[in-house]
Order: structure tokens, then sequence, then C-alpha cells
């Protein structure tokens, strides 16, 4: 396991690099040129973003955590990951509305908490097909911080729910299936869990629990 991390972990790198030169060499090209070509640059531009993607949840699931481990103020984590998806809101519809309290703390990397919370709000984002609310909550419950994600979209039945994490399960035309495998392993890492409830035609409701750091802890 160690070493097909390792491996998976160096090729995701070594394949990223020339993504990244390819696309920027096509958007020098799209100045000057006719409409037809542009789409075309635009649609290879887009698949270029969704490989570097597929490598990002590879390299994430081989390697979900160890490095950069510290305390994390939850309010400030969320505001980041807020940040980040407001384009997409911005352009799918939608909206996010959320309350976190100031005094919660976790301990994790935070890229890839970041990511394991984008990838479920994303799905959320996307099952609004452009009308509803996305509604993120935090409370301190014992020793846990909880997360709650609830969306209005479109649901999901229970056979959907019981697949969900699989590799390459996806609903969708151009989904990844990687989004939540990633999401799980990343919770998992932080010593969390994770629990999806549903209905078709009514919405999701996500509820991650991660133990929770004391604030005067300054080492984790
Ligand atoms: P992808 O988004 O690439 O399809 P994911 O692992 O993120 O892969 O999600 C897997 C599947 O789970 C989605 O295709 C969708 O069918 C379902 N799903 C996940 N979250 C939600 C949600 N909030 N509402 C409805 N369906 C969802
Ligand atoms: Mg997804």
């Amino acid at each position: 396991m160690q070493i097909i991390s390792e491996l998976a972990a160096s090729v995701a790198h070594e394949v990223r690099n020339p993504l990244q030169v390819t696309r920027g060499f096509l958007q020098l090209l799209n100045v000057n040129t006719t409409e037809k070509t542009k789409k075309y640059l635009s649609l290879a531009l887009d698949e270029l973003d969704r490989a570097s993607d597929i490598i990002t949840d590879f390299l994430t699931f081989a390697k979900p955590q160890l490095d950069h481990v510290a305390k994390l103020h939850l309010a400030t984590e969320m505001k980041h990951i807020e940040g980040v998806l407001l384009p997409l809101t911005n352009l799918q519809g939608g909206e996010i509305v959320s309350n976190i309290p100031n005094d919660l703390y976790i301990k994790g990397n935070s890229a890839k908490f970041k990511q394991a919370l984008i990838n479920i709000i994303k799905n959320s984002i996307e099952s609004l097909r452009g009308k509803g609310q996305i509604r993120i909550s935090a409370l301190k419950e014992r020793n846990d911080v909880v997360i709650v994600i609830r969306d209005n979209g479109e649901g999901m039945d229970e056979a959907t729910v019981a697949k969900l994490g699989q590799p390459y399960f996806s609903t969708k035309t151009k989904g990844t299936g990687l989004g939540l495998m990633v999401t799980f392993r990343i919770i998992e890492v932080m010593n969390g869990s994770i629990h999806f409830s549903s209905e078709l035609g009514v919405g999701t409701e996500v509820i991650i629990r991660i133990p929770f750091v004391q604030d005067e802890r300054i080492d984790v």
C-alpha cells in the first residue's frame, strides 16, 4: 500500500506539470481567433482542468494527511471554503447560508479538510439545479465538533446513499465519482465520522463529527 501510494503520488505530480504547461499555451492561443476556435479552446481547457481535478483526487486519496497537521479554527476554514465556492454558486444559482460558532477547533491539514468539505458542498450546489439553499451549521457535542450541511436539492434514494464513497460511483454525465471517496478518506484520517441521510425530491443532510481540540492547547 505504501509503495502504491508513493508511486501514485509521483506519477500524479509528473503528469500535472505537462498539463499546466499545455494549459498555459492553450490560453496564449485564445487571442485574435475565430469564435469556433475559441469554443474548441474552451472545451480543451475544461477537459484539462478535469484531468487535473482527477489527479488531485488521487493524490489526496494516496496521501490524505500526514504533513502540516495543525489546530484549525473551524469558522476561519469555513469562511475560506465559502469563498472558494462563491463563483460556482453564482454561476449555478442557489445560495449558501452558514452559521459557524467562533469557538470550535479541530486538528488536521487545512488544505485537505477544505477539500473534504468542498467536495460535499459542491455536490449540494449541483443537486440544487439552480434554485434552493444550502445551510451549513456547527456545534460542539460532548468531545466532538459536529458540522451539518443540509441542502434542499434533488435528494437520493436509499440505494444511492448506500453507494456513496465508492470509487467511480456517479450519477452525473460529467462526474468522476471520486469526490466523496476522497472526502470519506480525509474525515477518516482526522478520526472523524460522516453520515448521509437523504430523501428523493426533498434534499440531503450530511453530518460530520470530528474530535474537538481544546482552545488552550497550543501543541496538537
Ligand atoms: P461526482 O460528484 O463526481 O458524481 P461524488 O463522489 O462527489 O462524485 O458523488 C457521487 C454521487 O453521489 C453523485 O453523482 C450524486 O448522485 C450523489 N450525491 C452526492 N451528494 C449529493 C447531494 N447533496 N444531493 C444529491 N445527490 C448527491
Ligand atoms: Mg462530486
